[in-house]
């Protein structure tokens, strides 16, 4: 990670333009400073001292979605996130963050009980906002950026709830369960599913309460120090733990804790590293169970950061082979347009790219589109709701839960409780 990193990179483009033919960004701009070609033309551009950092040059950079579907189709292997990365950390570093945003990234973040009490008055407040539609709410720690609407905040957070581990008689396996900052105050119910699936296939499930944000969000704001110290004080935490495993339901974080992770923490992570996985392939590799299908027709949005960060394909599919009729649809990984700190700044192209997307879930014919990010949940969500379709959205592994609990799969015999983290 860093300017010398990037350049090495910057040197591989041919400039053959082929990331023209994929880039979510481009295919709706169709403006060269908004694809990985321009963008490593600008930063060529900057390395050597000829252009400056300027409010313009912010929004090119800013506007990039980080997809990583540009990288996994070159043909000269550019690693485009070494660009990306150094350009948003060249912007910090010459342009500054809001000072709300750093003391958010920098002080509040890193402390796990502070940040809930923050947005525990946070979401009191968020009720007096107006509303655009019901049930959606203005999230406050971002809402000075943009004009994105999510639900509302979680009455109590998952990692609230599972500061106890449930103690299984006879585990298979212990698992740590990274739970990223969305399931957590938005969608504690993908949580509970995945806590249920787990247990319910006889592994233990371990929710360190401390745990705190993977870091994405600084990144994506070129803040490398707020995020190195979440990085740190997710090892503490989970290093401190006896675990087998390390699991997450969220693209995203899987992708942060187990790549960048090992950028910035170095080789000491590996042993971590090693042990992360996406919740998918965690099933795929080390669970078993038979069940008959729900009476259901389930289609699937291939999450960005699973797809073209991780190769992570057919996993995700053959969990829902299991559970349902699994109807392809039209380009599935083409991306929904969510996606963080883009979707909120760039709310109207968030939403003509995932326009794209809800159309195709609803050729589709499925009466539930199934996804393996709480960000792509909460993005085709909204799709489904602003088009009036009467799809159902939700995570595979409420899907596996639900599928389990048809079949009488209760699961292991549960025994005391023993709080972890501190
Ligand atoms: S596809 Fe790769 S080599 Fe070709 S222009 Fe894009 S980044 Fe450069
Ligand atoms: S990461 Fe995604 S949005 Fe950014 S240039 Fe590559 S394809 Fe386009």
């Amino acid at each position: 990670m860093g300017i010398e990193e990037a350049k090495k990179e910057i040197a591989k483009c041919a400039r053959c333009g082929k990331c023209r033919s994929v880039c979510p960004v481009f295919l709706e701009t169709g403006d060269e400073t908004r694809v990985a070609r321009g963008r490593i033309s600008l930063a060529e551009a900057i390395f050597q001292g000829e252009i400056f950092y300027t409010p313009e040059l912010k929004d090119y950079i800013y506007s990039c979605k980080k997809c990583m579907r540009c990288q996994a189709i070159c043909p000269s292997d550019v690693d485009f996130s070494e660009i990306i990365d150094a350009l948003l950390e060249g912007i910090e570093k010459n342009m500054g963050t809001p000072l709300i945003a750093r003391f958010i990234l920098r002080y509040l973040l890193p402390r796990r009980n502070l940040f809930d009490f923050a947005l525990r008055i946070a979401s009191i407040g968020q009720k007096f906002l107006p509303g655009e539609r019901r049930g959606s709410l203005r999230h406050l720690p971002l809402f000075f950026m943009g004009k994105r609407w999510v639900p509302s905040l979680a009455t109590e957070t998952a990692l609230n709830k599972y500061r106890h581990t449930k103690k299984l008689k006879k585990p298979k396996l212990r698992v740590g369960f990274f739970v990223g900052c969305m399931t957590n105050y938005v969608y504690p119910n993908i949580a509970d599913s995945l806590v249920n699936v787990l247990n319910r296939l006889d592994i233990e499930v371990v929710v360190p309460s401390q745990q705190v944000c993977c870091g994405i969000p600084a990144k994506s704001l070129g803040d490398m120090t707020a995020a190195r110290k979440l990085a740190e004080r997710n090892r503490e935490v989970f290093e401190a733990e006896n675990l087998d495993a390390i699991v997450s339901g969220c693209g995203t974080c899987t992708l942060t804790i187990k790549r960048d992770y090992l950028k910035m923490l170095g080789e000491s992570w590996r042993p971590m590293h090693d042990k992360i996985y996406d919740i998918n392939v965690f099933l795929e590799k080390f669970t078993k169970y038979e069940t008959e299908p729900l009476d259901a027709t389930v289609t699937y949005h291939d999450p960005c950061h699973l797809r073209w960060g991780q190769d992570i394909v057919k996993e995700p599919r053959n969990v829902i082979k299991r559970c349902a009729t699994f109807k392809e649809m039209e380009s599935p990984e083409d991306c929904c347009g969510g996606g963080g700190i883009f979707s909120l700044i760039y709310r109207d192209l968030s939403m003509k790219i995932g326009e794209h997307k809800i159309r195709a879930v609803e050729k589709s014919g499925a009466e539930k589109v199934v996804t393996s990010c709480p960000g792509c949940v909460l993005q085709l969500s909204d799709l489904a709701a602003l088009k009036n379709l009467p799809v159902e959205t939700i995570h595979v592994v409420e899907l596996l839960e639900r599928t389990l609990k048809e079949n009488g799969m209760e699961g292991a015999a549960v025994s005391e409780e023993a709080e972890v983290g501190s």
